[in-house]
C-alpha cells in the first residue's frame, strides 16, 4: 500500500509518498510561494533532485502539478495515482472534536471549519489542502491527523487556565497542545527501542525544533504538555518568546503605544532566540556567536536549557517520577551541547548522562549514563511516518 501525506501551509504544499510494506519514503516534494511570483516544486526521489518553476495560482494548481511530478516518467515515483491507495493530511488544529485521527468526509471538513477561530492561520491552510486534493483525487479515501488530538488525554487540571470558567465554557480557551504526532512517535519508538512497554512508563518527551514543547506522557497518554492554546506558550524559541507574564504586555503596549496585533506579532516572530540574542533564530548560529563571546547569544541558550530543566522536573513531580526523557527534532537531535547543559546537574533525580554516548547527531541513540537510573534517549521524529500509519489503518477499516 502506498500513501500520500500531504502537509499544506497558506502558500506552500509539502508532500510525501511512503511505501507501507516497508515503511520507505519513495519521494519528498515540497511545493513554495503558491499564489505569489516565482512559485516552484522541488522533488527529491532516491536522492536525486528535480526542480521546476511555473506558476501557481492556488493549492489545486499546486496538487496538480504534485501529481504530475509524482507520475513523471523521468522524475516520479508511480505510474499514476492508482498507485496511491490513500491521503493522508496534517491539521494543526483539532479542537476538542477529534481525539484521534479521522477519515475525511463532509462532516469532518465542516469540524475542522468549526475550529479555525482557535487556529486562523493554519486550519485554512490545511483545509485549502484538504479540499484541493479532494478536487483532483475525487475518489482517494483521506484522513486527517491532528497535531492536537494526542493531547486530549490531558486532565482539566492541566488544560484549564486560571481565568474564569465561562472563558473555557463558552469560547473552548483551554491548552490543547501541539506536536502531537511527534511526542506520540518517539514516546512509542523510545519504549520500543528499550524494549519496554508503553504502559510501565513515566516518559518526558522534548521535541526542540524551531517551535519547542515538551510533554509528560504517562503510561503512554499525553498528561500535559507545555504548548497551550496556541504554539506561544512554553520555552524560548526560535522566534517565539514562550511563557511571558501576561501583565508585561499592557505595560509594553502603553509605553510604546502598540496595539494587540503588533504585541502578538512581535511574541510569535521577533522574539525567541532571535529577539533575545539578536543574532538569529537558528540555533546553530546562535551557539556559534555564544562560542565567539555574544552574551545575548549565551544568555538566550542558558533561558532555554533552564527552561526545559523546569519542565522536566514538573513533570517528574505530576507523573511521581520519571522512567525515560527523550529528545528529538532539529536541536534535540543534533545538539549534544545542549542536550548536556539540559541534563547536568540533575544527578539528583536519577539523571546522568554519558557524554561519550551523547556526541551523535540524528540518530537512535541510549546517551545515559550506566549508573543513571532514568534513560535517556535521542529519537528522530517522523511525523510522516504516523500521518502514513494512522491513514494506512482507517483506510484498511473500510475494506
Ligand atoms: P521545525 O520546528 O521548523 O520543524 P526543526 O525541527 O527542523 O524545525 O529544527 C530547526 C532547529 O534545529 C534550528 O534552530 C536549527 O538551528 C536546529 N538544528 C539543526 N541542525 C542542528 C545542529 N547540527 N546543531 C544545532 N542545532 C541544529
Amino acid at each position: 500500500m502506498k500513501i500520500l501525506i500531504v502537509n499544506a501551509g497558506s502558500s506552500s504544499l509539502k508532500y510525501q509518498v511512503m511505501d507501507m510494506t516497508d515503511e520507505s519514503t519513495l519521494a519528498k516534494g515540497l511545493i513554495e510561494r503558491i499564489g505569489i511570483p516565482g512559485s516552484c516544486l522541488k522533488q527529491t526521489v532516491g536522492g536525486e533532485k528535480y526542480m521546476i518553476e511555473l506558476p501557481m495560482n492556488d493549492h489545486i494548481e499546486a496538487s496538480k502539478q504534485m501529481i504530475k511530478a509524482l507520475t513523471d516518467p523521468d522524475h516520479g515515483v508511480i505510474k499514476s495515482m492508482d498507485d496511491i491507495s490513500a491521503v493522508g493530511h496534517r491539521v494543526v488544529q483539532g479542537g476538542e472534536t477529534f481525539t484521534t485521527s479521522t477519515l475525511i468526509d463532509e462532516a469532518c471538513i465542516e469540524a475542522i471549519k468549526s475550529n479555525i477561530p482557535l487556529a486562523p492561520l493554519h486550519n485554512p491552510a490545511n483545509l485549502m489542502g484538504i479540499k484541493a486534493c479532494l478536487q483532483v483525487m475525487p475518489d482517494k479515501p483521506m484522513v486527517a491527523v491532528f497535531d492536537t488530538s494526542f493531547h486530549q488525554t490531558m486532565p482539566p487540571q492541566a488544560y484549564l487556565y486560571g481565568f474564569p470558567i465561562e472563558y473555557y465554557e463558552r469560547l473552548r480557551v483551554r491548552r490543547y497542545g501541539f506536536h502531537g504526532t511527534s511526542h506520540r512517535y518517539v514516546s512509542k519508538r523510545g519504549a520500543q527501542f528499550l524494549g519496554k512497554d508503553m504502559r510501565d512508563l513515566r516518559i518526558i518527551t522534548c521535541h526542540l525544533g524551531n517551535g519547542s514543547s515538551i510533554c509528560a506522557v504517562d503510561k503512554g497518554i499525553s498528561v500535559d504538555t507545555s504548548m497551550g492554546l496556541t504554539p506561544l506558550e512554553g520555552v524560548l524559541m526560535g522566534t517565539r518568546s514562550g511563557t511571558v507574564d501576561p501583565a508585561a504586555l499592557q505595560f509594553i503596549m502603553k509605553s510604546d503605544n502598540i496595539d494587540i496585533d503588533e504585541m502578538l506579532e512581535i511574541l510569535n516572530k521577533k522574539s525567541g532566540f532571535l529577539g533575545v540574542s539578536g543574532v538569529s533564530s537558528d540555533m546553530r548560529d546562535v551557539e556559534k556567536a555564544a562560542e565567539e563571546g555574544n552574551k545575548h547569544a549565551q544568555v538566550a541558550l542558558d533561558m532555554l536549557v533552564r527552561g526545559i530543566k523546569k519542565y522536566i522536573a514538573a513533570y517528574a513531580a505530576i507523573m511521581g517520577g520519571v522512567d525515560v526523557i527523550v529528545f528529538t527534532a532539529g536541536i534535540g537531535e543534533n545538539s549534544p551541547e545542549l542536550r548536556e547543559a539540559v541534563l547536568s546537574g540533575m544527578e539528583f533525580m536519577g539523571i546522568s548522562i554519558d557524554r561519550e554516548k551523547n556526541r551523535v547527531r540524528g540518530k537512535e541513540t541510549d546517551i545515559s549514563a550506566e549508573n543513571s537510573r532514568v534513560k535517556l534517549l535521542v529519537i528522530p521524529t517522523n511525523e510522516e511516518l504516523v500521518i502514513a500509519r494512522d491513514t494506512k489503518e482507517l483506510v484498511s477499516e473500510l475494506a
